[in-house]
């Protein structure tokens, strides 16, 4: 049984309990990876309750350090929900609705903490929106039993993809493994069902007298940061300039990359230099951007349309897609979350594990600029232009021949937008392990994307000082283009492999494993 069913099974063998919950003398909406007030299915849901029944709602965030391991999520991504969460209680506290932040030592002690606390606030009803990993899910199937055996209604609610996931079938009913006829059925269902780009309304004030009843919830702390995941003062103050934390900031970078970048975006969104994408995953990641809201103001600056018209916006809305296709796959085969290939053949591929070369990557250190500027932009920024994480992916896997699932957590473990599904999706890509991945065959040209996505170098440049004083072509290949003494001197590498023996070991390596 996937873990979906779980929950879908867990609600329908509850339902008639749950109908005979009373409405309690108080509504809480447990926040996760939704950090927001505007257009959220499970927070105006619970409004709605609170309203209807005049008793105040209560805002719950409920964290254990298990989520915050290392491999998990990154330093960068836990001071950015923090942020977040900060803006939050301000953003509710204007409203008059608390928001209590704990900490649970254990992960698995969350549903019955979650019970606990309804208990103690009177609260017979409790709402969230659903996230789609395995040991989410499962928690949540607990937790929907959980509440139902403690007189408490829990409603589950889909959110955070645009279309909800297994609404998408094929015409023999399976769900789609592949990105293009899954995206085509996607377009078609929104045509359909245009209330799925429906923006939620946001909660008024506190229909109760919360600030009476729950004065103590008002001052909540912020949870602390395990020890291994706090940055330095100057990391800290560079992330904050980088990506100002809360929804009022996503909302605004959605309008100005619509205004200003989103007809272009089809043209340059490969390029390296310029910031020609939107950067808003950070915000996606932890909900306080809703993708539903990005796809439905897309629509509207395309008059209306999400397939046609300027392809500066639908590509953008494709890629918006890309989101939804890899939780959906999540969803239909829960198995990838434990480190697995998608097909079975792949699992025989021969993995290398030199740790001097991984480390090497990891530093920007592998003499192939494109990928070394690519690997600092994430050590300083938190973040990869999309292009590059394809290249540096490929390089890892192909050139390196390394398992990509080292790759895959150390991505984690640095990424500020680090999201599971699209993270596995896109390892699963670049390593042609995954679903729909790009065919083993094809392997990046670190040069050739050197050269197509950076012409002049200013990428590299930006990125390794070490290079910066190398002129014209030899940017992309100092050591082979006359640029040897300066790259020398300043200690920037030789290049750690061959790429073309790289190439046919790679390919050797692939055509053993699927044969
Ligand atoms: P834009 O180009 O402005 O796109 C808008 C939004 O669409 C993004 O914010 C993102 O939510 C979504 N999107 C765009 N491309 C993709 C894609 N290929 N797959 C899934 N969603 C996409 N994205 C993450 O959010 N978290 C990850 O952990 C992550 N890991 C990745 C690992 C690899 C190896 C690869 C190849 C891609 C990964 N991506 C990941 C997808 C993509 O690189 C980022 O979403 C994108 O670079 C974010 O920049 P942006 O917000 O400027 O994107």
């Amino acid at each position: 049984e996937r873990p979906i069913e779980t929950l879908q099974k867990a609600c329908r063998e509850t339902a008639h309990k749950r109908q005979f919950i009373n409405v309690g003398s108080a509504v809480v909406h447990w926040f996760k990876s939704d950090l927001r007030l505007h257009d959220s299915r499970a927070l105006y849901a619970a409004y709605q309750f609170a309203k209807e029944h005049q008793i105040p709602l209560i805002g719950l965030y409920i964290v254990s350090p298990e989520d915050w391991t290392a491999h998990l999520t990154s330093p960068a991504r836990v001071d950015f929900t923090l942020r977040t969460l900060k803006r939050l209680q301000q953003d509710l506290g204007e409203l008059d609705i608390p928001l209590h932040m704990e900490t649970q030592e254990k992960r698995r002690a969350i549903p019955k903490r979650v019970v606990e606390l309804c208990q103690k606030w009177g609260a017979k009803s409790l709402y969230a929106n659903i996230e789609y990993e395995v040991d989410e899910l499962r928690r949540e199937a607990k937790l929907v039993r959980l509440c139902a055996d403690n007189d408490v209604s829990f409603t589950p609610s889909h959110d955070t993809c645009v279309v909800t996931p297994g609404a998408l079938a094929s015409q023999q009913g399976k769900q789609y493994s592949v990105y293009t006829p899954w995206y085509r059925s996607w377009l078609a269902f929104l045509k359909e069902n245009p209330d799925y780009l429906e923006i939620s309304e946001e909660p008024g004030s506190n229909p109760g007298n919360a600030r009476q009843q729950f004065k103590g919830l008002f001052d909540c702390k912020l949870p602390d940061p395990p020890n291994t995941h706090t940055l330095s003062d100057e990391d800290q103050k560079r992330f904050e300039g980088l990506y100002p934390a809360g929804e009022h900031e996503a909302l605004q970078r959605l309008e100005n990359f619509l205004e200003e970048k989103g007809k272009e975006y089809e043209e340059l969104r490969s390029m390296l230099s310029g910031e020609s994408t939107s950067v808003l995953s950070p915000y996606l990641a932890c909900g306080a951007l809703s993708a539903r809201t990005a796809v439905a103001a897309a629509k509207k600056i395309n008059k209306g349309h999400i397939d046609r018209y300027d392809p500066g916006y639908m590509t953008w809305i494709s890629e918006l897609a890309w989101r939804d296709f890899y939780k959906h796959v999540l969803v239909n085969w829960p198995f990838i979350c434990m480190n697995k290939c998608f097909k079975p053949e792949h699992t025989n591929i021969e993995w290398e594990y030199d740790k001097d070369q991984f480390q090497a990557w990891c530093d920007g250190k592998t003499g192939f600029p494109i990928v070394d500027a690519a690997m600092r932009q994430l050590r300083h920024c938190a973040w990869m232009h999309n292009r590059t994480r394809m290249v540096v992916s490929s390089f890892l896997t192909k050139d390196l021949m390394l398992d990509w699932r080292r790759g895959e957590r150390y991505f984690m473990e640095n990424l500020i937008d680090g999201d599971f599904a699209s993270n596995h999706g896109g390892w699963g890509f670049g390593s042609s392990t995954g679903v729909d991945p790009q065919p083993y065959f094809r392997i990046f040209n670190p040069l050739r994307q050197s050269e197509r996505f950076d012409p002049e170098g200013e990428y590299i440049r930006h990125w390794l000082p070490e290079l910066r004083d190398v002129s014209g072509k030899a940017i992309h290949e100092p050591y082979a283009r006359g640029a040897a003494a300066i790259a020398q001197k300043n200690g920037y590498p030789r290049p750690i492999v061959d790429h073309a023996e790289s190439r046919d070991r790679a390919l050797g390596r692939f055509k053993k494993a699927i044969q």
